[in-house]
């Protein structure tokens, strides 16, 4: 029997049968599959912890009929310190929805699975903003997809010297004052912050796109800009996160 080996991400398990488990993973030489793990909900079994949500993992797999069957699976990073803080546990989710919509079955996925990855490093960071985080990789993640903001000078007539910056959703992209006044309501005005953040997050590697700060005013507007041209991009609401509100 021919074995695959593959690192990934378990994004989704769901319980079958007795004791067994179907997986969904995001890998990076497969994109998004489907692994059964047989008898891995028994007390003891040495791959229970692989085999969770989170668990970022070497996989030795073969291929079944339907899905990718579990031969073995060892951990790389179990990144136990988001599962122990359900506020961290809620970001996390929502950046395995967006990361499961976005990487496609039996697909290469190396860029959005190194962009999660890093992502979730960056949640385990006390430093760093969770509501910032979740939006870098919105961004980054919509940009890998082939979706990319036209940042360098006015998207409508072209100009690079722009005093006042507004983000025109219709036209996907930064556009100049005189040009916004013929934009109708699709437009938002944009600090000068947010241009740097926007134009950082773009221009910058996946390992090194979590790398920045924002002040609460410019994280505002960041949000409003990322969360209203990601949602136009991928057409739907991620929700996961808003619930934190009414915890706090
Ligand atoms: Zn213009």
């Amino acid at each position: 029997m021919a074995y695959i080996k593959t690192r990934g991400v378990v994004v989704r398990e769901v319980a079958a049968g007795d004791y067994d488990k179907i997986l969904t993973v995001l890998s990076d030489e497969l994109g998004k599959i489907s692994v059964s793990a047989r008898g891995v909900r028994r007390s003891g079994n040495r791959f229970s912890a692989g085999t969770q949500v989170l668990s970022y993992c070497e996989w030795v797999l073969y291929q079944g009929k339907n899905t990718y069957i579990l031969n073995s699976c060892e951990i790389i990073h179990p990144f136990y310190e988001i599962r122990q803080d359900l506020t961290l546990l809620a970001y996390a989710a929502h950046l395995l929805e967006m990361a499961q919509d976005a990487i496609l079955e039996n697909q290469p996925a190396r860029d959005p699975l190194t962009l999660l990855l890093h992502g979730l490093h960056a949640l385990t960071n006390k430093n760093k903003n969770p509501e910032l985080i979740i939006r870098v990789f919105s961004l980054k993640l919509v940009q890998i997809m082939g979706f990319t903001p036209y940042l360098m000078g006015c998207c409508k007539c072209g100009t690079k010297e722009i005093d006042e910056i507004y983000f025109s959703f219709e036209h996907c992209g930064f556009i100049c004052e005189s040009c916004h006044n013929n934009a109708g309501d699709d437009v938002l005005r944009i600090e000068p912050g947010t241009a740097r953040a926007l134009i950082y997050v773009i221009c910058a590697e996946i390992r090194e796109v979590f790398g920045f700060e924002l002040s609460e005013e410019a994280l505002r507007n960041f949000s409003e800009t990322v969360d209203k041209y990601c949602g136009d991009r991928l057409e739907k609401k991620y929700c996961r996160h808003l619930f934190l509100k009414e915890l706090q």
